[in-house]
């Protein structure tokens, strides 16, 4: 079974095709700046000697999904022969509100229900709806799946994700929290399950993800509990440009003392701050080498990012209970052994030591960074998003026969 995994963004198509029955990825690509003077493509296929980074004129998505298949079936070793060759087609869907547990087979219901969530996630569900309508067009008889970053944290109970706000905010405006990154969570608490031999039924997890965006979940029996993003993903952790947890009445003071709207706050606490408020960079490779070279403002960055990873730790530990494991993945988490080491320092005495020298070993796949004796364990868990999205996809098309 080849299942292809699409992820559009306002300017952009991320994809992937999957062979299931070897549980082996056959091509990925991104066409970035779509709409721009030049679109940026890049495309592998290593099985079929395959890579490639051009640019083109790609004026709207339309014309990205069918230069998509274009690049999956030209040049002398195509990747498939046809867009026949391809069973299914899992989407990434932002938000799926309170609506969405599970994936859902995309019909015009559904399509319709996810309009309806446009409004909580302005940003990405209008081009995630753009991308299921224009491929939609160009694999008409293929079905298509929808996978929702939202669903997992469904299994919160209401007293954690209801906020202290007039109660008719939620019943009008389904104000509460919702949650992201649940596609990765799920991803890497059943690759730790399968890893440490425990059942994915009964795990009990925190799960961090430190990326670009970062949150953490809290797992219990396998079930999301509780995480850091809310309403939208500006709530919880320091990240790249976002600010996370915030003091509300901010909003206020800024408006009326630094002369500031509601649109330049919106900017500012979602693409200034974070990272690159305080040391004036989104990478954590700079802000590393700038802190090594003395930089305070770099050093502070470092300093409160690791702290609010370990207050949540903290609390976390205090909603699971007994834990399996800490996971710690994506961009940050699986690469940066300093990172990892400023969150887990001084843990030991609630269970959680982490072993530095195996913290620092170089290693890709998953691993355990703790000592022998240490009652928690700690893990580094490559996360893969897109192969969770197509594993989903199987799943509701094996549900069709
Ligand atoms: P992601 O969104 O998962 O691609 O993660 C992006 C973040 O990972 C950026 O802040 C990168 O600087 C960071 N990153 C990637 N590799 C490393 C590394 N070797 N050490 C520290 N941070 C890294």
């Amino acid at each position: 079974m080849k299942i292809l995994v699409i992820n559009t963004g306002s300017s952009s198509i991320k994809f992937s095709l999957f062979d299931m029955n070897k549980n082996l990825s056959l091509a990925e690509g991104t066409i970035e700046r779509i709409g721009e003077a030049a679109a940026k493509i890049r495309f592998k296929a290593p099985q079929y000697n395959i890579q490639l980074e051009k640019e083109g004129n790609i004026p709207t998505h339309k014309e990205g999904m069918v230069h998509m298949v274009e690049l999956l079936t030209s040049g002398e070793h195509p990747v498939i022969s046809g867009t026949q060759d391809i069973d299914g087609i899992g989407h990434r869907v932002v938000h799926g509100g309170e609506k969405f547990h599970e994936p859902a087979l995309l019909d015009a219901d559904i399509l319709e229900a996810v309009r309806d969530h446009v409004p909580l996630a302005p940003l990405h569900n209008p081009a995630n709806l753009t991308g299921i309508e224009e491929a939609g067009r160009v694999f008409a008889d293929i079905p298509m799946v929808g996978v929702f970053d939202t669903s997992f944290h469904q299994s919160i109970p209401d007293y954690a994700y209801h906020y202290a706000l007039p109660h008719s905010f939620y019943e009008k405006y389904k104000v509460r929290r919702y949650g992201f990154h649940g596609t990765s969570h799920a991803y890497i608490c059943r690759k730790a399950a399968e890893f440490l031999g425990i059942p994915a039924e009964s795990a009990n997890f925190i799960s961090i993800h430190l990326g670009n965006g970062c949150s953490m979940a809290a797992v219990r029996n396998g079930k999301s509990v509780d995480t850091t993003m809310g309403m939208t993903p500006l709530e919880g952790l320091i990240m790249g440009t976002r600010s996370g947890d915030l003091d509300p009445a901010l909003h206020f003071y800024l408006a009326k003392e630094a002369n500031l709207s509601m649109n330049d706050l919106d900017r500012i606490f979602n693409k200034e701050s974070g990272l690159k408020g305080i040391a004036g960079s989104n990478d954590m490779r700079d802000i590393m080498a700038k802190s090594d070279q003395g930089d305070p403002k770099a050093r502070l960055a470092l300093q409160m990012y690791a702290y609010r990873i370990k207050k949540y730790i903290g609390a976390y530990l205090a909603v699971v209970g007994k834990l399996n494991a800490v996971l710690f993945t994506a961009g940050i988490g699986e690469n940066s052994d300093k990172m990892r080491l400023m969150v887990m320092e001084n843990l030991d005495h609630i269970g959680m030591e982490l072993d530095s020298a195996k913290n620092s070993a170089p290693g890709s796949g998953i691993r355990d960074i703790s000592t022998s004796p240490s009652p928690v364990r700690i893990l580094v868990v490559p996360t893969n998003e897109e192969l969770q999205i197509a594993m989903e996809t199987q799943k509701v098309l094996k549900t069709m026969g």
